[in-house]
Parts: C-alpha cells; sequence; structure tokens
C-alpha cells in the first residue's frame, strides 16, 4: 500500500493542501488502499495565520509537528530539514508531496530527495524571474529535484521544458489554491463588527502586503500608504496586517478614518470581503489567483510575476513597486472600466483530483 506524505508549513499552503487530502480521503472511502501523513512544519503557527485554517478548511490534524517556525531563513531552513529527516526516517513513505513556494516547500523537498524519497511538486514550474524574492530560489530549488510537476499553466509548462523536464514528468493539471476556493464558495462568511458592518459591496477595497520589497523599508512602506488612500476616493479600505508587516505599519503611525488595519482574516471571511470588494491592492500571489476567479478588479504592487495568466485571461495588472504608478489603475477601478476574467484553463475546482488519479498510477 502506498504511504504518501504530504507537507504544509504556511498560510497559503493550507489552501493548497485542503482539497488534495480531501482527495486522498475519497479514494480510501471508496476502498482504494492508500496511507497519508500530514506533516505541518510549524513555519506558520499562530492562530490566525495557521490554526484557523485547518478548521476552515476541514483539514485533519497533523500526523505530525515540527515545531519549525522563527529564526531566519537559514535557521528556520535547516530545522525543518532536520525535523523533517526524522520523520521520514520513522515512517519512510513512497512520496513526498510539497505544495507551492514557501521555507518547508524547499527544506522537505531537499530532505526527502537527499534520502532517495521520489518528490511531487504542485504549483510547480512559475517563476517570477527576480531572485530577489525568497519565494523564487525555493521554486527553483525545488524543481531542481522534483520527479512529479503539478503545473497550474501552460506558462509553467513551458518555463520547465525549456529547463530540459521531460515531457511525460510535467502534468498539467491546474490550480488547488482554485480548488478550494470553489469548494467553499458556498461558506464565505461576512465577518461582523466593526468596520465590516458599514461596508457596502462593491463600495470598498481590501489591501494586503507582505512582501519585504513593500514592507520592509518604513520610508516606501509610507509612500505606498500614502498613494493608496490618496487614490481610492475615501472608500474604507480593509487591511488585515500579516505578521510580517505589523511592526512596521504600527512604527509609522499612519492612520485615516478609512484606513481599517485589523488582524488576518479566516479563509471564509477573508474571501467574502474579497468578493464583493471594489477593487484589491496586493502583493500576494494566491490573492491575485482568488480576485481573478471571483472577477474582482486586483492591482499587484509588484514589478514581476510568476503568475502572467492572472493578467492575460484574469483580473489582475502589475503595477510595480513605486507607488507613483498607482493613481490611475486606481481611477480605473473607480470608473468600473476594469477588464473582465476571461476563464483560466483547467481552474475548474478539480485540479486535486487529476493529481491523485495520476500519483495512483504510479504508486500502487
Ligand atoms: N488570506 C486569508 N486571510 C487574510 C489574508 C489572506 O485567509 O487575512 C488567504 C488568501 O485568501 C489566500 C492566502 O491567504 O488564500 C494567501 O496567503 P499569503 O498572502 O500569505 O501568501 P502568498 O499567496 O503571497 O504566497
Amino acid at each position: 500500500m502506498p504511504l504518501f506524505t504530504l507537507v504544509a508549513g504556511a498560510r497559503p499552503n493550507f489552501m493548497k493542501i485542503a482539497p488534495l487530502i480531501h482527495a486522498l480521503q475519497k479514494k480510501q472511502r471508496e476502498g482504494i488502499a492508500l496511507e497519508f501523513r500530514l506533516v505541518h512544519t510549524g513555519q506558520h503557527y499562530d492562530k490566525n495565520m495557521s490554526g484557523d485554517f485547518f478548521e476552515q478548511l476541514n483539514i485533519p490534524a497533523p500526523n505530525a509537528n515540527l515545531g519549525g517556525g522563527g529564526g531566519t531563513q537559514a535557521e528556520q531552513t535547516a530545522a525543518i530539514m532536520v525535523a523533517f529527516e526524522q520523520e521520514l526516517m520513522a515512517h519512510r513513505p513512497d512520496l513526498v508531496l510539497v505544495v507551492g513556494d514557501v521555507t518547508s516547500t524547499l527544506a522537505c523537498s531537499i530532505s526527502a530527495k537527499k534520502l532517495q524519497i521520489d518528490v511531487a511538486h504542485v504549483e510547480a514550474g512559475i517563476r517570477s524571474g527576480d531572485l530577489s524574492m525568497p519565494e523564487e530560489i525555493n521554486r527553483m530549488v525545488t524543481d531542481s529535484i522534483t520527479d512529479h510537476f503539478f503545473t497550474t499553466s501552460e506558462i509553467a509548462n513551458n518555463n520547465l521544458r525549456n529547463a530540459g523536464v521531460p515531457e511525460n514528468r510535467i502534468h498539467f493539471v491546474g490550480n488547488t489554491m482554485i480548488d478550494t476556493l470553489l469548494a467553499q464558495m458556498p461558506h464565505f462568511k461576512k465577518p461582523v463588527g466593526k468596520p465590516f458592518d458599514q461596508l457596502q459591496a462593491g463600495e470598498y477595497f481590501v489591501m494586503t502586503l507582505h512582501r519585504p520589497a513593500n514592507v520592509d523599508n518604513e520610508e516606501s512602506l509610507r509612500e505606498l500608504m500614502e498613494a493608496i488612500l490618496d487614490g481610492t476616493a475615501g472608500l474604507p479600505v480593509v487591511f488585515p496586517v500579516h505578521p510580517r508587516t505589523a511592526k512596521n505599519l504600527e512604527r509609522l503611525g499612519i492612520a485615516a478614518p478609512n484606513l481599517h488595519l485589523i488582524s488576518p482574516l479566516g479563509y471564509l471571511e477573508f474571501n467574502h470581503l474579497v468578493q464583493h470588494a471594489k477593487g484589491i491592492i496586493t502583493d500576494s500571489g494566491g490573492v491575485t489567483e482568488e480576485a481573478s476567479v471571483m472577477n474582482v478588479p486586483c492591482l499587484t504592487l509588484r514589478d514581476s510575476t510568476e503568475r502572467a495568466e492572472t493578467i492575460h485571461l484574469g483580473t489582475n495588472e502589475l503595477v510595480g513597486t513605486d507607488p507613483k504608478n498607482l493613481g490611475p489603475y486606481l481611477a480605473k477601478i473607480l470608473a468600473d472600466s476594469w477588464k473582465q476574467y476571461k476563464g483560466i484553463p483547467l481552474w475548474d475546482g478539480r485540479a486535486a483530483e487529476r493529481i491523485v488519479d495520476i500519483l495512483l498510477q504510479h504508486y500502487h
């Protein structure tokens, strides 16, 4: 009977792993012999960055928790590698499945491959070309030792082909984060209390920021916040603040009657706000995908993206990190003259099923 070990560590991993677990559980209910272990690396461990997602997305409690949070990039990578190697030696699987581009993705794929265990990477092949992003390094290293590449787009397939990956190891399956979005959409819920009670559908913005390029330098963060407040015509701007961003933002002391700095929200609450927003301002990759599928205008405050399909086919625009760029884009959103979602191939809610079917052809 095959044993699969699934790895999740940080917020954007939980949405990607949930539908895979549900697809594996479905196979088990159908009588197919397989086992899986869920390993939480502990990279994010706060209730509002981790625990709540297990509950809302119906993810079973992890079989192991590696406690690998905190520290520098290298300290975290090393701690997770060591603990995951022990996990693999105690419960040697046939395959380790990693998702996305966080430190845990990189660390666990290295530990697995060095023990000669096969690695599957979900969301393989996407590239921003920007090596100043830790995520880009995580993607490149992971894909250099991956056995099974599960991809979200034709662009990712081409990146892998160009890197010499044989065609039979590239599986274009769609997007597991969108599986979760479509499955959970009927359960989205409006958060209650201040400031949510005053929000009118289509009459507020949602923003998220956590990339070092935007939040680590206080002066550029201040300019960015000022440009956002200048360009949003006094509409409420709801900003669930990522722990990475909180310290600098507090130090800046930026305040405005329409700016609502709040703690990170649960998945169902956050996506309810996104679904009914006038527009989204973000530097998150996942949020651009979700906003696109929900046909909500989205501005990405970055100079590059690894998700170009959200621009060509989705509702996303790459604004750059220069605050001066923002005004015209915000004006276009306010004038309701934004592009519409055209549909992205295979982002149909069935990516995880496809992945599990392919894995079961290889391991049985
Ligand atoms: N998200 C959430 N609550 C929030 C902000 C984001 O549930 O307050 C979700 C969002 O819907 C998406 C994911 O978190 O599914 C994105 O995570 P993050 O921005 O941390 O990662 P990235 O996509 O940039 O890698």
